[in-house]
C-alpha cells in the first residue's frame, strides 16, 4: 500500500514543510481552502484517530497551536481558523494517514463550514442524559 503522506515524510514526494520533530510533521496542503492551509500529521502511519497514541494526539494539538500562532504572526490573512480532523472515509478523510487540518479563515473567503445536517429529533433532557451515559460509561 502506498501512502502519500508516508512518502512525503520519507521525502519521496515533494511538500512544503513547515515543521518537523520526532513525532509529527506539518506541511502545506496542495489543494488549500485558503492560503496557509496546513496538515499536521504523526510520522507513524495510522489511519484512525482512535489508534493514535495519547502522546501523538497531545503533540499533534500542541504543534497545531504553535503553527496557528505562527500563521497569525505572519502576513498570511488569518482572522480566525478552523482546525478539523476527518476520521474515516464517511467523514471525508481522503488520505488514510490521520491528519489534522489547520485552515486560516477571513471574512469573505467564501468557505462554508457548518452543520449541513442535524438529527431531526429534538430530545428531551432525559433522552440526552441517556445518550451521554452511553458514551460516558466507555470513557477509559
Ligand atoms: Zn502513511
Amino acid at each position: 500500500m502506498t501512502c502519500i503522506f508516508c512518502q512525503i515524510i520519507k521525502r519521496e514526494q515533494p511538500a512544503s514543510f513547515i515543521y518537523e520533530d520526532n513525532l509529527v510533521v506539518a506541511f502545506l496542503d496542495v489543494f488549500p481552502i485558503n492560503k496557509g492551509h496546513v496538515f499536521v500529521t504523526p510520522k507513524r502511519h495510522e489511519a484512525k484517530f482512535c489508534n493514535l497514541t495519547e502522546e501523538e494526539v497531545q503533540h499533534l494539538f500542541k504543534v497545531a497551536q504553535k503553527i496557528l500562532k505562527a500563521i497569525q504572526a505572519s502576513d498570511i490573512k488569518c482572522e480566525g481558523a478552523n482546525l478539523f480532523l476527518s476520521d474515516g472515509p464517511i467523514a471525508g478523510q481522503e488520505v488514510m494517514h490521520s491528519h489534522l487540518h489547520i485552515t486560516p479563515r477571513f471574512k469573505g473567503d467564501g468557505h462554508q463550514v457548518g452543520f449541513s445536517h442535524s438529527d431531526p429529533d429534538v430530545y428531551p433532557r432525559n433522552r440526552l442524559d441517556q445518550i451521554a451515559n452511553k458514551i460516558k460509561k466507555h470513557i477509559l
